[in-house]
């Protein structure tokens, strides 16, 4: 997330008024009243009161008051706040009048403003709208707020981008943290599974963020709470964010291409090619750019990445992450050996060492507070021996987590064993390289047999099942009850561009899907599945913390980060009322990103 500090007046200049003589159109000026300091102990902004005046007569027709910053009492009040007389209303003068001081406000350099208003209150909806203003938000007011007793329960909260080239939607600020709130509930229909078979669902219910972690799901706000803001999200679904635990981050741009082919053919046909680009950054600026909004306008708060094995490249889709306010755990790939020439690193583990030093000085100096880095080779037959085992003793030095490849293909299998004859499978493999020590995620693992499985039970191996990337390269159906019966952690990835869809939405209506192929056991339950795509998955992060400031996500039990997504299921609406887990079985299988209303990590809302 980036810092927006342009926002806050700096406390250490002393506040300045600007002269305000300029803020004219040809209907309208507004004539400066008077101006009021900073009063911190209130909470209360520098602000400018102004008379809303016409230009042909000078008569004053009515009042606006603008609030410099962000403090508790613009955060309920709202930047601007303004009246006018009822025989002047219809001609979009308060309007007007909120343009003129959006100039004053960029004067002050504030990237951003809110104005707040109640929801009944038409006019002032239909201003804001004129002006360009966004509705972010419903907000139930606390009990101890000056406007609850005055009689306010709600406020519409209006969010208005000043500098559009500036504060993209990749780096929307928040203002809760600014202002001191890092704790509020969501309010509308709640779901979440705390275990692969329970799904626990609360309509009309109240979620606590609590500075950033969840705080439990109420049906009624507890009393000690009562001083909370509540962001209404009423008759909308509120999930846990979901974790794409396997995606290639390069291939994105040339997804749904090739998938007539079958693994080794595509990789050397499409996947190779496109990652060579990588090595020109503007290309990959533009690409990892892509990528990067895409995956943040969907379902994913998280994510498990490879990009290619270019340095500069992997830094730039790790700040590229950081600023979209996306919890990652990104890896430059490594492969030196059964690989193109163009894609072939010299010295892997020198080029490992530069990446992970430029990370950490970068981190050293605030950069990095949601992007942390996993080591990645590529698979066992892409690396030397040599390569391998530099790699584990990088990783155990600086304690950090692994992903690769694992069983995906049975020519893959059989190669494995040729490269590494003395393994017993290829689990083992990495085993013998010293690459199972610290928390890994494997990707696939169609084909792993009991033994394999044993060594993934034992070293607490999070296995990541791809279903539309095995189906597309014709890999086969992983034995996901077995593993779940196994108590082997499993994760839900995309693996684009193997699959061809980011949403992990998509992943678990094709797991369930393609367990009904498999035939040798009971098909996975909407449950279960649910399950993979947000705990099961999320839960990686707490392991692989890998000097990130996240925790663990995809569970709204207390603890656990706070990652949710609001979703609008109301166009899937039938005759019949359906239950919360009826409605959220359609948004699985019939959601886009449109339907993604909003969306907080760690406690920040980033849509
Ligand atoms: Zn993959």
């Amino acid at each position: 997330m980036s810092e927006e500090k342009d926002n806050v007046p700096d406390s250490k200049e002393p506040f300045m008024f600007f002269d305000t003589s300029h803020l004219r159109t040809d209907e309208i000026f507004l004539r400066l009243e008077r101006t009021s300091e900073a009063d911190p102990e209130k909470r209360k902004a520098p602000s400018y009161h102004f008379n809303i005046c016409r230009v042909s007569d000078g008569l004053e027709i009515g009042m606006i008051d603008f609030r410099v910053g962000n403090t508790q009492e613009t955060f309920f009040d709202g930047n601007i706040g303004y009246f006018l007389f009822p025989s002047q209303r219809g001609n979009h003068y308060s309007g007007k009048a909120c343009l003129l001081l959006f100039n004053l406000a960029r004067m002050h350099n504030m990237n951003y403003l809110y104005i707040t208003c109640s929801p009944d209150n038409y006019a002032s909806r239909r201003t804001c709208e004129w002006a360009g203003g966004k509705l972010e938000a419903i907000i139930e007011l606390p009990t101890d707020a000056d406007m609850y007793w005055r009689g306010e329960r709600q406020k519409c909260l209006y969010f208005f981008n000043l500098v559009p080239d500036k504060v993209t939607a990749g780096e929307k600020p928040f203002t809760y943290r600014q202002v001191g709130i890092s704790s509020f509930f969501l309010k509308g229909d709640i779901c979440w599974t705390p275990s692969p078979h329970t799904l626990e669902t609360v309509e009309n219910g109240f979620l606590l963020c609590s500075d950033g972690k969840s705080g439990g799901v109420f049906r009624e706000i507890p009393e000690t709470h009562a001083h909370l803001p509540v962001i209404s999200h009423s008759r909308m679904l509120i999930i846990p964010g979901l974790t794409d635990l396997h995606v290639h981050a390069p291939q994105f741009a040339m997804r749904a291409l090739g998938m007539d082919m079958e693994l080794l053919e595509w990789l050397n046909k499409n996947a190779f090619p496109e990652e060579a680009k990588y090595a020109e950054i503007e290309y990959a600026k533009k690409a990892y750019g892509h990528f990067v909004r895409h995956v943040k306008r969907g379902p994913n708060t998280r994510l498990c990445v490879f990009s290619t094995l270019h340095v500069p490249g992997t830094l730039l889709l790790m700040d590229l992450l950081e600023e979209s306010g996306l919890v990652s755990l990104v890896g430059k790939v490594n492969m030196d050996r059964n690989c193109p020439d163009y894609l072939r690193e010299g010295d892997g583990a020198a080029a490992t060492m530069e990446w992970l030093e430029t990370f950490y000085k970068c981190r050293g100096e605030g950069r990095y507070k949601n992007t942390s880095p996993i080591i990645t080779p590529r698979f066992i037959p892409s690396c030397t021996d040599e390569l391998l085992k530099k790699l584990a003793e990088i990783q155990k030095k600086h304690a950090l987590p692994l992903q690769s490849h694992l069983s995906e293909n049975p020519e893959e299998i059989k190669w494995v064993k040729e490269l590494w004859p003395n393994s017993k499978n290829y689990a083992n493999a990495y085993e013998m390289a010293g690459l199972l020590e610290g928390p890994t995620v494997m990707a696939h693992c169609v084909w792993s047999d009991e033994s394999e499985m044993d060594i993934l039970a034992e070293k607490g191996v999070y296995v990541v099942h791809c279903p539309q990337s095995n189906m597309n390269l014709s890999s086969g159906i992983a034995p996901v009850r077995r593993f779940l019966e196994r108590g082997i952690p499993v994760g839900l990835g995309s693996d684009v561009a193997g699959g061809a869809h980011t949403s992990i939405f998509r992943a678990i209506s094709d797991a369930i899907q393609v367990s009904k192929l498999r035939r040798d056991g009971k098909a996975l339950t909407l449950e279960e599945a649910f399950y993979m795509g947000s705990a099961g998955g999320g839960a990686f992060f707490a392991k692989a913390v890998g000097g990130t400031e996240a925790g663990a996500a995809g569970s709204f039990e207390p603890g656990w980060d706070f990652d949710a997504v609001v979703i609008d299921d109301s166009e899937f609406a039938s005759p019949v009322r359906r239950n919360l887990r009826e409605r959220l079985e359609r948004v699985v299988y019939l959601s886009d990103d449109r339907h993604v209303k909003a969306k907080y990590v760690r406690g920040i809302s980033i849509l």
